[in-house]
């Protein structure tokens, strides 16, 4: 036998899992299903869709004994297996998660994070797992236990039998919580979570009665027009491990060269692990109804990783392997056609509902940019088309490029930017005073990455996308302001000034020179065309370390 505590994040999480996240309480039965069919699928896809008995839940009450047992005939695990994912909170953003925690206790920050399993610890004192895990040669299967008090670590052992391949859970009910060892009760509980699962949920009542809870069609075989708004949230919080609802849902059929079904979703919050160095998206790949996979930068680009959910591929033999798919003709065009119709629906919301679309920007907007960094990405001007930024000109507003283009003033024909960390800062810059001054709006950009795809995308429309810091002089044609200032030239003081400065200064700058941007401020930084922006300099040089 061996002892283990839970990783040290646990025991703070469960505390707050138990006492505030779920005030609904009947969630647990949500997630433990959920991991029942993961564990279906991925024993369908080692199987290519040919397992010898059906795939099914069970869930078992006996109220004598205080318990509610579900169990699986999926892929199951072994001791290891046992460790790694019930001693540990399965998400990368559990250290993401406590940090947030100790900044913010707001209720929909902790809302967001989904914790599966140990959501069992809501309405039990006492857990055990009992699980086989599929392996080929069926002779050297083995059972293990996982038991836990979820306070005091967890203990695993070999199992004295060995049961048939799969999980079973055994909940001991908390005394005050008992009502939930009723038949009535699960079934509403199914009905309301579980309906859209695709392996039919069997109950069991204390009288030995057996009854199939769930519809047990796949959700996205079903037509949009049955499928209600509940059933498609659910779907979401399965599929996206989180307990929120989407914030966009885009179901698709197509049929023709073509044929595949698409249910996606985008979050309404950033999941916790957008920035996570893999980048990997997550939509799930499914073959005829079998779970491929998911780990699907072949079907989803990196840029759209925050998009949830599934595809199901008429066209894709079931024996394809996990590594061939990005080769793959099909695969290609299904993410193209997956990525347009993502972008058009995007596009669309900024029609429709220009504030949702806002909130939507300022969640992902920072990595969809990222699509726009690779040079030979086919849907540029479509990304383009619904970026948007916040300006020299509006408040808290942010806008898109065409926007800006119908703005412009009388004979501009550039779009201006200016790059930094910081918005407040960038609007009192000394480089857009004379911009400013001309009436003439330029974009403040902030985030990080747009040091980088504005090195790549020189123009929109037509318009070539200018860096303020590179201007001077002249910025638009036949302009006035800027004789104004030469009047007042005083060479030979304008020539004490350089040299005054170059001393000081010495090799510390390439060059000075007197400025006809400026209108208020003394001085202010300029890069030759060509070069490295300075937050660029910086960034770079922070990854070098
Ligand atoms: P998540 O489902 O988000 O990964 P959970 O806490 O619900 O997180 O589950 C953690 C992990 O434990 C799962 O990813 C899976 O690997 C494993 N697991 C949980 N339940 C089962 C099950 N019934 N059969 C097989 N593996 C399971
Ligand atoms: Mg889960």
């Amino acid at each position: 036998m061996s002892k283990h505590q839970f990783n040290a994040e646990i025991g703070k999480v469960l505390n707050l899992v138990i006492h505030s996240i779920y005030t609904n309480k009947d969630i647990f039965i949500r997630e433990l299903i959920s991991n029942a069919s993961d564990a279906c699928d991925k024993f369908r896809y080692l199987s290519l869709g040919n397992e010898e008995s059906p795939l099914e839940i069970k869930i078992k009450l006996d109220k004598n004994a205080s318990k509610i047992i579900i169990s699986d005939n999926g892929i199951g695990m072994n001791e290891e297996d046992l460790v790694e994912n019930l001693g540990n909170i399965a998400y990368s953003g559990t250290q993401k998660f406590i940090e947030q925690m100790k900044n913010n206790t707001g209720h929909q920050q902790i809302g967001q994070f989904g914790v599966g399993f140990y959501s069992s610890f809501i309405v039990a004192n006492n857990v055990i797992v009992y699980s086989t895990k599929y392996v080929e040669n069926k002779e050297d299967q083995k059972t293990f236990v996982w038991s836990s008090d979820g306070e005091n670590g967890f203990e695993v052992q070999e199992y004295e039998h060995i049961l048939p391949r799969g999980t079973t859970i055994e909940l001991t009910i908390k005394p005050e919580e008992c009502d939930f060892i009723d038949k009535y009760r699960i079934r509403h509980i199914i009905s309301t979570y579980s309906d859209h699962i695709a392996f039919p949920i069997k109950l069991t009542d204390e009288n030995g009665n057996e009854e199939i809870l769930n519809t047990g069609t796949a959700l996205w075989i079903r037509p949009k027009s049955e499928i209600s708004e509940n059933e498609y949230n659910e779907f979401y919080r399965h599929v996206s491990h989180s307990p929120d609802t989407p914030w966009m849902t885009i179901h698709n059929k197509i049929e023709g060269v073509l044929e595949y079904t698409s249910l996606l979703y985008i979050p309404k919050n950033k999941p916790f692990d957008l920035f996570h160095q893999d980048r990997k998206s997550r939509v799930k790949l499914y073959i005829k109804r079998v779970f491929i996979t998911d780990d699907t930068v072949s079907i989803m680009p990196s840029y759209l990783r925050f998009i949830r959910g599934i595809v199901d591929s008429n066209d894709l033999p079931l024996n394809i392997s996990r590594e061939n798919l990005q080769y793959n003709n099909t695969v290609n065009k299904i993410k193209k056609s997956l990525v347009k119709k993502i972008l058009s629906e995007l596009k669309k919301k900024i029609e429709n509902d220009t504030i949702e679309f806002t909130n939507f920007w300022k969640n992902f907007g920072e990595v969809i940019k990222e699509g726009l960094c690779e040079n030979a990405l086919e849907e540029k001007e479509q990304i383009l088309d619904i970026c948007h930024f916040y300006t020299s000109k509006s408040e808290d507003e942010i806008i898109n490029l065409q926007t800006y283009i119908d703005r412009m003033v009388d004979g501009q024909d550039k779009i201006y930017y200016l790059t930094g960390y910081d918005i407040d800062n960038l609007r009192k810059s000394p480089q857009i005073e004379s911009f400013i001054n001309r009436g003439i709006e330029v974009l403040l950009l902030k985030d990080p990455v747009d040091d980088f795809w504005i090195q790549v995308v020189n123009q929109y429309k037509n318009y070539e996308l200018k860096n303020v810091i590179h201007c001077d002089g002249s910025i638009i044609d036949n302009d006035t302001e800027v004789d104004k200032l030469k009047n007042k030239d005083d060479k030979l003081l304008e020539e004490k000034i350089i040299k005054s400065f170059k001393d000081i200064l010495s090799n510390r700058v390439k060059d000075v020179r007197i400025s006809k941007k400026l209108i208020s401020s003394p001085s202010c930084l300029s890069v030759p065309e060509g070069s490295m922006s300075g937050r660029m300099e910086k960034i770079l040089l922070e990854q070098k370390q």
